[in-house]
């Protein structure tokens, strides 16, 4: 992919694009906010890592001015941790995903790559939903009750097989063989893992847990009955 970053820190910059360079991107960065503008709608990348604080202009002006010219470009934000605020309204002003600074680069390439998957238009299979739990699998996004659940890509991985087939009991070992595939540094230990990840993300904020353990089988996932 052709990935422009704009993030006025010059190290953090330079980590960033050589970190893509490495995994096969053409990258290239801009220190400025008016800058990285011109040079998104100059160079249309296919994927923008867009930080929202920066001089001249800020990350969210971009955003808006980016929607306005109906550039395609694909973007990840950088907030700062708990700037909440920010986060949502970047995520509203279109971008497509975000990552908290500091960050690791593989977390980093993970998303980036993540959002490469990403195809143009989404159709009704891309859109899963399962009570008020809803999963753009095009954008990699995860909705519960209308707010933005942030989930790794492999959390998001084990989501989507789950909400593929709402009520099917999935055992450790299918998971673990749909995720991970012929990866065999991954166990099904993992798996149990990964569920009690998305359980304290997905269901325990509400009342009625949609991720359902059936004893000595496995997981399925439905809504309250
Ligand atoms: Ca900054």
């Amino acid at each position: 992919m052709r990935i422009l970053v704009i993030e006025d820190e010059p190290q953090l910059a330079r980590h960033v694009t050589s970190a893509l360079t490495r995994h096969g991107h053409l990258a290239s960065s801009r220190h400025d906010g008016a800058e990285g503008l011109q040079a998104a709608l100059a160079e249309t990348p296919d994927l923008i890592v867009l930080d929202l604080n920066l001089p001249s202009l800020d990350g969210l002006t971009i955003l808006g001015r980016l929607q306005a010219a109906a550039c395609p470009a694909r973007v990840l934000i950088l907030t700062a941790r708990g700037d909440v605020e920010h986060r949502v309204k970047g995520l509203n002003a279109g971008a497509d995903d975000y990552l908290t600074k500091p960050f690791s680069l593989d977390e980093l390439v993970a998303r980036v790559e993540a959002l490469g998957r990403r195809g143009a238009t989404p159709t009704a299979a891309d859109l899963l939903k399962v009570s008020d739990l809803q999963m753009d699998v095009q954008r990699r996004r995860v909705m519960r009750a209308g707010r933005n659940v942030a989930l790794s890509p492999r959390e998001f991985d084990v989501l989507q097989v789950l909400m593929q087939e709402p009520g099917r009991v999935f055992s450790r070992t299918e998971l673990c063989e749909r995720v991970w595939q012929r990866d065999h540094e991954y166990d099904t230990r993992t798996v149990e893992i990964f569920i009690t990840r998305l359980r304290k993300k997905v269901d325990s904020a509400f009342t009625s847990p949609l991720i359902h353990t059936i004893r000595s089988v496995g997981y399925t996932i439905r809504a309250a009955s």
